[in-house]
């Protein structure tokens, strides 16, 4: 607690502090003049006397009348300050003398005298504290005849002041106590306004009654101040006004707020309850403060209270990772799943979508958390049985080609073996021919009905091996040479990055190249067609090629350029009846595009030109490695000659398919292999065991013992012993997995069916030496 010093008492100390101050000063200096004239006087006095007794002197020292002299001096009786007296002649013997109170002292005071001071002028006089020293020359006619020297006792005028000094001590006084009183009052004049005011404001604090006004007549300073005063508790008081208003009016709001979150709250309520979603609202501990009927419908809570009670205790069976989402929300981030699955402890799997949101109250903070769910059980089994459909679908479609490829296998071989009967009609070898020819669009289709079913599944996988860009394009150019001569069209390609040695899958490269080419040629009637190829970016161990088919046919109009990408699309409904074609190969291009880390893409203007460009990812590589087996993707058939020498070397043909078997065996007979057929891999053993061959084709899909299981076999029969038959897969599938399949097995070649002459004896030569007797193609 602060103290206070009374402003009237600081008031007075000062006020009596002051004048006593002045007082002293005034006393003691009024003290002082009075002791420095008294002592004045008395000098001026005592050297007059002085003077006269001196001259009254000179008569009785010019005769040397000591009595006259005695008489003289005694008047000096009238002073009492002079203390001794002494008269001298010329000659200076003492001719009279004056003490003070009649005897001379102990010592006598003129040997007290300074020499040099008594006979330095006529009149002298030495006046020290205690003393006044005098001395006058007493002279006759001029002539100095003697001296009076006299002196005086100073010590006996402080007892002179010392009434003086009373009376100044009294007048002190006095004044100092009229100053003391005449302060006080001063003072209490002073303090009281001001003193009034503090009490004012005091009770004005306490009351809190800021509508008190002071009054006072002063007209000074402290009247001022009780105005701003004034005026200060006129603003206070307006303010309060203001505040007590607002306070009521506020009230009034928070009232009426009050009762409107109610309604809304209410509202919400009934709002959740009936929501058409499953959805529930808990607090900040989980525990249920609403819910919606579907909520309970959902997850089968029947009549149960829900109210209050939590959500674990409700679900027991909840996992971990969702009380962890809860916790998350809880701690104000949101979360959604636009699938999930709930297992119950009963066994029952439940698809959900949920969304979870924190709420939070209207006077801050969370409250809680909002939760969403819905159950998408049947949306998940829909989407599992189309799902399951599009397998089915691909599986059936992949079966169907395989299927399909088996009997087109017999009638491209044999249409493409008894062209090379010599005995033909010019009329039958034009039947051959189209039978040759319409196999081989049958082929093509479905060909490409089983890679769209493969990348569908995404089964299609790449198959990495080292190549040169060249040898692709020179491919793709022998390839279509024919076809263009035919059509009258120029096939120009640019010769950029051809040397390079990359790593990449170089069939499926050129299968895109020989769609494009391919529709290319299909689609123009003059002009050319001009296959471009180059590095746009060589960074690091990685190539990006961009390769382009551009050519001067049909064009396809702007508002169709995006659909023709798509799978069955065509940019008219024309394309089919006049040009051919399935609308497939775009698709399947993009696809491939893709799985190589590219893009496709074309520009073109309706009868002036296509141009078809993509992008593909390739390894760079520094040196060539060796190339593995090959598929080509087409081969251009040529006559062989009809040479049947049974006597070459012998080949075992493991093939189930009695049409397959006939045309191996022609194609091999015909180029001079003795040949032994059998059903399946069980015979194939039981054949290579009892024979020695010098090769064995062993189809993979046999009855009773496939084909990997026969060759395994096989090789672990030979395992440890000198012998190695050399065994070349025969196979409808090209998966890459297959390839992987025949090489772990101990497979030394591999071919796709259908069967290219050509590819098998060149093949079959590569494992078979030259002195063994069969004869070369083209021989
Ligand atoms: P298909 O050629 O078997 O019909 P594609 O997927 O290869 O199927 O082509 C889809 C469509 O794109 C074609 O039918 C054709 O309308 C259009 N198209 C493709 N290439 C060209 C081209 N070079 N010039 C004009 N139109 C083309």
């Amino acid at each position: 607690m602060i103290t206070y010093t009374s402003l009237r008492r600081r008031l007075i100390a000062l006020s009596f502090g002051v004048s006593l101050c002045t007082l002293f000063v005034a006393c003691v200096a009024f003290f002082w003049r009075e002791l420095s004239d008294s002592r004045e006087q008395e000098g001026r006095r005592l050297l007059l006397a002085t003077r006269v007794a001196a001259q009254s002197a000179s008569a009785a020292v010019a005769f040397g009348d000591a009595g006259a002299a005695e008489e003289i001096l005694g008047a000096f009786k009238a002073l009492p300050s002079l203390e001794h007296a002494v008269l001298r002649n010329s000659s200076g013997s003492i001719l009279a003398e004056y003490w003070r109170g009649g005897s001379a002292p102990s010592k006598p005071l003129h040997e007290q005298l300074d020499p040099e001071e008594i006979s330095s002028s006529p009149e002298m006089v030495l006046a020290h504290a205690d003393y006044v020293h005098i001395r006058n020359q007493i002279t006759q006619s001029g002539e100095v005849i003697g001296e009076l020297s006299v002196r005086a006792d100073m010590k006996d005028l402080w007892g002179l002041v010392s009434e003086s000094g009373q009376t100044t001590l009294v007048v002190f006084i006095v004044g100092s106590l009229i100053s003391y009183f005449l302060g006080a009052l001063l003072s209490t004049r002073l303090a009281q306004p001001i003193k009034e005011l503090a009490a004012s404001m005091e009770a004005i604090s306490n009351s809190k009654d800021y509508s008190v006004r002071l009054v006072t007549q002063q007209k000074d300073e402290i009247g001022v101040l009780f105005h701003r005063f004034n005026e200060m508790l006129e603003q206070i008081e307006g303010r309060d006004c203001a505040l007590r208003e607002y306070q009521q009016t506020l009230e009034a709001r928070v009232e009426e707020r009050t009762a409107e979150l109610v309604r809304e709250r209410q509202q919400l309520l009934g709002l959740i309850k009936n929501a058409p979603v499953a959805i529930a609202m808990l607090d900040n501990e989980m525990r249920y403060m609403a819910h919606s009927k579907k909520w309970r419908e959902d997850y089968g809570l029947g009549e149960l209270e829900l109210a209050g009670k939590s959500h674990y205790e409700i679900f027991p069976d909840i996992p971990e990772r969702w009380r962890e989402i809860h916790r998350k929300v809880l701690s104000g981030e949101p979360a959604h799943a636009s699938e999930d699955c709930f297992d119950r402890k009963d066994g029952e799997r439940i698809y959900l979508r949920w969304g979870m949101h924190p709420w939070f109250r209207a006077e801050g903070g969370q409250g809680g958390v909002v939760m969403v769910t819905d159950r998408i059980d049947d949306l998940v089994a829909a989407r599992e049985a189309a799902l399951q459909t599009a397998k089915t679908r691909s599986e059936f479609l992949t079966n169907m080609s395989h299927e399909l490829r088996t009997p087109l296998n017999g009638i491209i071989g044999f249409a493409d073996l008894l062209n090379e009967e010599h005995s033909l009609s010019p009329a039958s070898r034009e039947y051959v021919d189209s039978i040759h020819g319409a196999g081989k669009l049958l082929l093509a289709l479905i060909n490409d009905i089983l890679d769209f079913s493969k990348l569908e599944q995404k089964k299609l996988g790449l198959e990495v091996a080292t190549f040169q860009m060249g040898e692709v394009i020179r491919a793709t150019e022998r390839l279509f040479k024919g076809q263009v001569e035919r059509k009258g069209l120029s096939f120009e390609v640019s010769d950029g990055f051809f040397e390079a040695q990359v790593r990449g899958d170089s069939l499926r490269l050129q299968q895109v190249l020989i769609n494009l080419v391919g529709n290319a040629i299909k689609f123009t009637s003059k002009g050319s067609i001009r296959l471009g190829i180059e590095a746009l970016r060589s960074d690091g161990d990685e190539y990006e090629a961009l390769i382009s088919v551009a050519d001067t046919g049909i064009g396809i109009a702007a508002s169709k350029q995006g659909r023709i990408f798509e799978s069955f699309a065509q940019a008219d409904g024309s394309t089919t009846r006049k040009y051919g074609g399935t609308g497939l190969g775009l698709a399947i291009c993009v696809q491939l595009v893709e799985l190589m880390g590219g893009r496709i893409w074309v520009e073109s203007s309706e009868g002036v030109g296509s141009a078809f460009s993509f992008t593909v990812r390739l390894a760079r590589v520094s040196q060539e490695l060796s190339r593995p087996i090959q598929i080509p993707m087409e081969h251009s058939p040529s006559l062989a000659k009809e040479v049947v020498d049974t006597t070459g070397p012998r080949i075992l043909v493991a093939e189930d398919n009695l049409m397959n078997q006939k045309l191996v065996r022609l194609i091999l007979e015909r180029a001079g292999y003795q040949v032994e057929l059998v059903a399946n891999g069980r015979l194939a053993i039981e054949a290579s065991e009892k024979t020695e061959f010098a090769a064995i084709l062993m189809d993979l899909q046999m009855p009773v013992m496939g084909g990997l299981d026969a060759v395994s076999h096989i090789r672990r029969r030979e395992a440890g012993g000198t012998t190695h038959i050399p065994i070349v897969a025969l196979t409808a599938h090209a998966f890459a997995e297959h390839r992987a399949q025949c090489v772990e097995a101990g497979i030394d070649g591999y071919l796709t069916k259908p069967i290219n002459r050509q590819l098998l004896l060149t093949t079959l030569e590569r494992f078979i030496a030259p002195k063994s007797g069969a004869s070369k193609e083209g021989e």
